[in-house]
């Protein structure tokens, strides 16, 4: 990465929203040749994803993603540098940070993680998780379960405490609140000195919503396949609505701000 200042910071969502998930499709040629050209121009870009970072990988290669983003925020809360050895390296001491809240707040809500457990396992057919990588996640099995169970959890779960959800279509994974996709965008932004005003976040999905904020970035997005809670909240917020899904709305949302002056100009063969 050169050194130089930032002009602008990309923070781009995987499933759903960088690729197509459910097809084994490359990342688009037009998408990947956008990044390449804001990037010439000193704009730095991430994935920020609720994968950890080995399924981050996985994914890249999958899609053929021809070259690795300048940063990855992973398991939605863990961020990453990309050193010269082409390895994945702790920003700052944000991840031991994290991770201590981390082992701190699951230690402190045993009594609701357990309540949570049982009501998974009784009364539902998804899958409670519980492993070190994942200490504590719900997988299930269609979208309508995971709103019970979500809406269980809201009526155990104090409202002002640290323990937080991420969902993500049928999974869900406990979290502390202070480490969201937005707060841990927000500590990448301040640490490589690109102000609100010159981040991009664009995703699909409930875990990003934390990160679609004006405050954490100024440009907003979503692509035209979000589900409809992030499109609301999008709206609401005066951000850009692609009409197009996944790699093609990231296309249409970043040409978006691009016309407004935004972001830089991107050199492309464009349509005649
Ligand atoms: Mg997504």
């Amino acid at each position: 990465m050169p050194n130089s200042a930032p002009t602008a910071l990309l923070s781009i969502d995987f499933d759903g929203t960088l690729v197509d998930s459910r097809r084994p499709d490359p990342i688009l040629e037009e998408l990947s040749d956008t990044l390449d050209s804001l990037r010439s121009q000193g704009v730095r870009w991430t994935v920020n994803t609720g994968r950890t970072v080995t399924h981050t990988m996985e994914g890249f290669v999958h899609h053929r993603l021809p070259s690795l983003p300048d940063f990855l925020i992973a398991r939605e809360r863990e961020v990453y540098l990309l050193n010269n050895f082409n390895r994945w390296v702790d920003l700052g001491d944000w991840n031991h940070k994290c991770e201590k809240a981390h082992v701190k707040l699951f230690r402190k809500s045993k009594k609701i993680i357990r309540a949570v457990r049982e009501f998974v396992t009784k009364s539902t057919s998804a899958q409670f998780i519980e492993s070190i990588e994942e200490p504590c996640g719900v997988i299930a099995t269609h979208d309508d379960e995971m709103d019970t169970i979500c809406r269980f959890i809201e009526t155990i779960k104090p409202a002002a405490g640290d323990l937080h959800y991420e969902r993500n279509s049928v999974y869900l994974r406990f979290s502390h609140r202070q480490f969201t996709k937005g707060s841990s965008l927000q500590f990448l932004a301040q640490s490589i000195g690109v102000p609100p005003s010159s981040v991009f976040a664009i995703g699909d999905s409930f875990n990003d919503v934390t990160k679609l904020r004006r405050d954490v970035a100024d440009m907003i997005a979503c692509p035209s396949n979000a589900v409809i809670e992030v499109k609301s909240h999008v709206i609401k917020n005066g951000g850009y609505i692609a009409s197009s899904p996944e790699g093609e709305g990231v296309i249409e949302a970043l040409r978006h701000f691009v016309s407004l002056g935004q972001l830089p100009q991107i050199a492309l063969c464009e349509e005649a």
